[in-house]
């Protein structure tokens, strides 16, 4: 099969033959329609993922058809259209167990513990557990996006968060993750700031319901506190960076809710969190990664509804060969990247 493949950390992209993948006893293969590049693919490339071997295929925001199924799979069978969250849980464990698959202990996840998606076809392990029915109405490439950046900001903002009508929300990072994180909440009834330094990225969160937008050169908690009030109710960090997340925290309101979304891999530095305005303004520092299987359905719901609109994010479409360039240049051009032609 095809595969983008890379044999060292920021080396090329090539796309290469390799072997098509066996399922394990437990997982099914599934043919790609769709996959997203995305900022964490980049994060593999670069080295900051531990769990990433060489040589690797990236990719882990896919969706397509089971092309084979493992012998102990129930529930799935070859020509089920399907996608799955980034964390691929084992169904077993205590997190598992408590209905929290998206912190599971034995947790895989394609493109980094094993071979990704920028393939034609891409092994996943405990397909009963993980893989979600798409819709007959959903096509695979605006179901790509839902496995990671989507539902990451869904969950964030609505699971996490628990942001409500009326609300003032921040986001920081306007890219594939903080873009959903605005369509959401604007969805929730909250009102939205968004903050990138891309004029572009900006315009798109315009388009998408955003009620203000914030160059992030400026001085972003000043103008946050400004525009609304006072601080945010909830603040975002949906890029992931020592700017980002600090900026994120300083723009609540007090008793306000940071939700930390962008990966911030230690390889990069661990950002300097202002635990002072914390302990004073009686902040919460939250977390959110990924989001469970088995809580996609009010997600699709949402969409199957028009209340959620996934497609409106998604810029380009591209063939596999322009794929390695697309990842090495993510977050350069607004929107989300699909891959369709493999
Ligand atoms: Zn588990
Ligand atoms: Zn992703």
């Amino acid at each position: 099969m095809r595969a983008l493949v890379f044999d060292s950390f920021g080396g090329p992209l090539t796309v290469q033959d390799v072997p098509v993948p066996d399922p394990a006893p437990g997982g099914v293969v599934v043919r790609v329609g769709a996959s997203g590049v995305c900022r964490s693919d980049w994060h593999a490339w670069q080295g900051h993922d531990p769990d990433v071997v060489l040589p690797h295929v990236p990719g882990h925001e896919l969706a397509g058809t089971v092309a084979a199924v493992g012998a102990d799979v129930r529930r799935w069978r070859v020509g089920d259209r399907v996608t799955v969250p980034f964390v691929n849980a084992c169904g077993r464990c205590a997190q598992c167990a408590a209905g929290e698959h998206q912190v599971c202990s034995r947790q895989t996840q394609p493109g980094f513990t094993h071979w990704g998606s920028m393939a034609e076809y891409v092994a996943l392990d405990a397909a009963d557990v993980n893989l979600v029915a798409l819709p007959d109405e959903l096509d695979a490439t605006t179901a790509a996006g839902l496995g990671c950046r989507f539902a990451t900001a869904f969950r964030a903002v609505a699971q996490v968060a628990r942001v409500r009508p009326g609300e003032w929300v921040a986001v920081h990072g306007c890219g594939g993750v903080g873009l959903s994180a605005v369509q959401v909440a604007v969805a929730a009834g909250a009102r939205v700031v968004a903050v990138d330094v891309s004029p572009a990225a900006l315009q798109l969160a315009a388009a998408i319901g955003a009620e203000h937008t914030v160059d992030g050169g400026r001085d972003v908690p000043a103008v946050v506190a400004e525009l609304t009030g006072g601080g945010a109710h909830v603040s975002l960090d949906a890029l992931g960076a020592a700017v980002t997340c600090e900026n994120s925290v300083r723009s609540l309101r007090p008793r306000g809710r940071h939700v930390q979304v962008g990966l911030l891999p230690p390889a990069q530095g661990r950002p300097a969190v202002p635990m002072d305005l914390v302990v004073a303004r009686e902040l919460q520092v939250l977390g959110s990664h990924g989001m469970a299987a088995h809580t996609y359905p009010e997600l699709l719901g949402l969409i199957a509804a028009g209340r959620l609109r996934p497609q409106a994010l998604v810029t380009r479409r591209l063939p596999l060969d322009e794929a390695g360039a697309a990842l090495a240049a993510v977050g350069r051009d607004p929107g989300i990247a699909v891959v369709t032609r493999f």
